[in-house]
């Protein structure tokens, strides 16, 4: 989503006359778009305000916060004076960009908005693209589902929809631009909804779009996968078979402690559902280890879940308390270094096992991959993506980004395939 937010940001800078360079110590100006998922994130922030700050030799530079860090840690950011940072602004607030820094400029005094809106969908901006076979399309932003353990829905608002037509509007703009594969993007992408049209419903009218090829998506929620939502991801051939489903804990009390609404039976269920359907559909997921009070038996529920499943492939993370979220203030972070570091050990061991065994299973088969990157050094190695967006490494040949081409698989690794070209 913030790779998608600095293209909104580059359009609306560029409208107001800006250039861009990705050299900073060029740059006028630099914005820093910030992420709060990770633990301690800002230090990094920190760390790079000032390296760019003492790399900057000759004109002082205008530096900003924009994303997630801008609303949640508003008040640091504002009056930390040895950060000295000129503007901070948060995710809704990118159109009074030019405005800000206006003021930055002529009155030299420091700029913030970091309001939220209920209704900034961005829908009347098309996103400056730099290239890459992929372009992201946010559909919905924002979260309401306020899971105890993330900051989401205090840095990035409340959920909101564009309508299908002006989704439609930029993936055709899109194709004529020479795209083949979107990937719509949401907070929670499955709860889209729109004056009664449904993130089903979106799919189909993606789907029908003449020249697109894949269709991406990501990230849903398990609570918000109907049927008929399972349906369209089996039955239509444009949209990918990979599912990237967050389990976050196998076990109930967490799940509940967590503010989940499922339960891991639930889950399964669904899992089973999406497979009946779509079997060669590849599932991955995010799991959260040491959740607080999480005793070892709990835990052991995540490892059934993740052994009944199979995943594909698993983002996987120690908890770590978010300030301001529901379970940094109501939980203590109970659960020993030592043991969230054995916990996910085991699991990272289990999953890597359970990606070889699934990648190992695709050896001899035929894919259609799309080619990502293309490095010409020693030789040459290609990186592409099948339908269920595994990478499979290729020798370069006589292809460019942006080929689709025919592959035999003929190696696995548990991270990535090897493949070589048909045709
Ligand atoms: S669904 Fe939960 S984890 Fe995902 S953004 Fe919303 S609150 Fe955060």
């Amino acid at each position: 989503m913030n790779e998608y937010d600095s293209e909104l940001v580059r359009a609306i800078l560029s409208e107001a006359g800006y250039s861009f360079t990705e050299d900073a110590q060029l740059a006028d100006v630099v914005m820093l778009n910030t992420c709060s998922v990770r633990e301690n994130a800002h230090r990094k922030v920190y760390g790079l305000i000032h390296d760019i700050r003492h790399g900057h030799k000759g004109k002082p530079v205008v530096i900003g916060i924009l994303g997630c860090m801008a609303t949640g840690l508003r008040k640091e950011l504002i009056d930390n004076k040895s950060l000295g940072l000129d503007f901070v602004v948060g995710p809704d607030s990118y159109k009074r960009l030019p405005e800000i820094l206006r003021d930055v400029f002529e009155k030299h005094g420091q700029g913030y908005d970091v309001t939220l809106s209920e209704f900034e969908t961005y829908s009347d901006i098309y996103p400056t693209r730099t290239g890459g076979v992929n372009a992201w399309v946010a559909v919905m932003r924002g979260c309401n589902n306020f899971c105890s353990f993330c900051i989401v829905p205090f840095t990035r608002g409340r959920e909101r929809s564009r309508s299908v037509e002006n989704v439609l509007d930029e993936v055709k703009r899109l194709i004529g631009e020479g795209f083949q594969q979107v990937t719509l993007l949401g907070q929670n992408v499955n709860s889209y909804h729109h004056e009664g049209q449904d993130f089903a419903a979106l799919l189909e009218a993606v789907s029908r779009i003449d020249g697109i090829r894949r269709i991406r998506f990501t990230s849903p929620h398990p609570k918000d996968f109907p049927e008929s939502l399972i349906r369209v991801v089996g039955e239509n051939p444009k949209i990918c078979k990979h599912i990237h489903l967050p389990l976050q804990s196998g076990n109930d009390r967490i799940l509940g402690l967590m503010n989940r609404h499922y339960t891991a039976t639930g889950y399964l269920n669904l899992v089973e559902k999406i497979r009946k359907v779509c079997p060669s559909a590849a599932l991955t997921t995010d799991i959260i280890v040491g959740f607080p009070t999480e005793i070892a038996g709990e835990f052991e529920d995540t490892v059934r879940v993740m052994k009944a499943v199979e995943f594909d492939s698993a983002f996987m993370f120690k908890y770590s308390p978010r300030p301001n979220t529901q379970a940094a203030r109501e939980l203590k972070d109970d659960v020993s270094e030592d043991e969230k570091t054995s916990r996910i050990m085991r699991i990272n061991t289990l999953q890597s096992d359970i990606s070889l065994k699934k990648n190992k299973a695709r050896v001899g088969t035929i894919e259609e991959v799309l080619i990502e990157d293309v490095e010409k050094a020693k030789g040459g190695v290609a990186y592409a993506r099948n339908d269920v967006n595994k990478v499979v490494a290729l020798p370069a040949g006589n292809f460019q980004i942006g080929d689709f081409m025919s592959v035999r698989i003929i190696r696995a690794t548990p991270h990535q395939l090897k493949g070589e070209i048909i045709s």
